[in-house]
């Protein structure tokens, strides 16, 4: 069996696979975050394994990344697409497929590094078995938000508050990506536990790669015409509504010149087909299908393209952590009008690299949207500011440096027994 000297991480993200196309079904910014996380490490001298579920029987149990990154697919309930909201249930055959995985290994994981609360509880179990593991987390999401911000709360809500508070007071360090965020687990879930602030990155070579007017031609924008862009999953909570109805309360609505292009995969019969249909039907309804473009799913190698060519790119989430797409947009000279939220607040700097405006508020973001399409000078210097700001603050380098400086510190440290838990 292969052995380095390396230093050596397991990330778990169970419902994430950072090896599937991003922007298909619940595949989204942890499966970016994760892999990017990974390879960055890999870059920095760790050997990182990063542990999923196994989502399909041709999906390959093994995908290497690069010589020091690799996927590990693990069975945990049927090998097919399940909603997050069901898989707890199939978490111990996860923990013990980890196990068996682990003792092929010339030695056990020393750190892991959980994403999500699903897999928080597959690290709480896992140091149960194995005290000296120490346990960092990273949250994704925080149910207690989110269910302020739904109008059906799942059955497995409990559970999940209980383990996302389980997990805050005992993980050996938890990575809040915001100081927003940090504020929620604190107000909202427990007064206890470790907290680091650590953002989220973007490659931003990547998305700052194509020029403005390239990116234009190359998706047929005349140079007098405006595009507003939205990037992401077709998810309720990223409030697509809220965008539509502002592109239709624009006062250049009817100039023949604006448009609306909303970028993002959809499955019919899935949750997010769903979203997507109730999306067209709005769009319909407020007679925008002329102006309006469904481009689909958009792949890593397009997106510089859409983010360069857009006057301005649209966030309208209810509630969102960290918000990869901003950052991308951000990295690519585009000024992002947002919503007033959690990671938003972080990373946009109102009138400086963009705009925020309340969420769920279609007139706010439509005078928003409208003062940056109006003034192409203004849109500019947004824009360039933006850049700048990725390019200090959210470089994947820069954040997987601050990873290693923070796994390697409690490395570092005597292991302590982890407090008894139960969700
Ligand atoms: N994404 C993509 N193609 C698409 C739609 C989205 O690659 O068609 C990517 C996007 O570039 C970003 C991620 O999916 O990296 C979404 O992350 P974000 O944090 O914005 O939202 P989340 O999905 O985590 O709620």
């Amino acid at each position: 069996m292969f052995f380095s000297n390396r230093k050596r991480i397991a990330l778990i993200s169970v419902h994430g696979d950072p090896a599937v196309e991003i922007g298909k079904e619940e595949a989204g910014g942890q499966n970016v975050y994760v892999r990017h996380v990974g390879e960055a490490l890999a870059r920095q001298g760790w050997q990182v394994d990063m542990f999923t579920r196994r989502a399909g029987p041709e999906q390959p149990k093994v995908v290497e990344h690069s010589p020091y990154c690799r996927t590990i697919r693990l069975k945990a309930g049927p090998q097919e697409f399940v909603p997050r909201d069901e898989i707890f249930e199939f978490l111990p055959e996860f923990v013990q497929a980890f196990l068996d995985f682990q003792q092929k290994l010339e030695a056990p994981y020393l750190l892991v590094h959980t994403n999500y609360w699903l897999s928080s509880w597959v690290g709480m179990e896992l140091r149960k078995k194995q005290p000296s593991l120490k346990q960092v987390h990273t949250y994704h999401s925080l149910g207690a938000v989110k269910y302020k911000s739904i109008p059906t709360i799942p059955l497995i809500a409990k559970t999940r508050l209980a383990v996302e508070k389980a997990v805050l007071e005992t993980a050996d360090r938890i990575v809040a990506t915001s100081p927003q965020e940090k504020e929620h687990m604190r107000s909202l879930v427990s007064p206890n536990g470790k907290i680091d602030i650590i953002p989220c990155g973007t490659d931003v070579d990547h998305f700052g790669s194509v020029e403005r007017q390239d990116a234009r031609a190359a998706l047929g924008i005349a140079p007098d015409e405006k595009l507003v862009l939205y990037v992401g999953r077709f998810d309720p909570r990223k409030g697509i509504e809220t965008l539509v109805r502002a592109v239709h309360r624009s006062c250049l609505r009817d100039s023949g010149k604006l448009k609306l292009f909303i970028g993002g995969g959809s499955r019919p019969g899935h949750s997010d087909g769903q979203e997507r249909v109730r999306i067209e039907g709005i769009v319909a309804e407020l007679g925008l299908g002329e102006i309006t473009h469904f481009p689909g799913r958009l792949s890593r190698e397009e997106l510089p393209t859409y983010y360069a060519a857009a006057d301005v790119c649209v966030v309208p989430s209810h509630y969102e952590p960290f918000g990869l797409v901003t950052v991308e947009a951000m990295a690519a000279g585009t000024p992002v009008v947002g919503s007033d939220v959690g990671g938003l607040q972080f990373t946009i700097l109102p009138e400086e690299t963009g705009l925020l405006c309340p969420p769920k508020d279609e007139e706010a973001f439509a005078i928003a949207i409208d003062r940056i399409l109006n003034h192409p000078e203004w849109r500019d210097q947004l824009g360039q500011a933006a850049r700048k700001r990725v390019r200090a603050k959210f470089s994947w380098d820069g954040i997987a440096s601050q990873l290693n400086r923070l796994y390697t510190q409690l490395l570092e440290q005597p292991a302590k027994k982890p407090t008894q838990v139960s969700a």
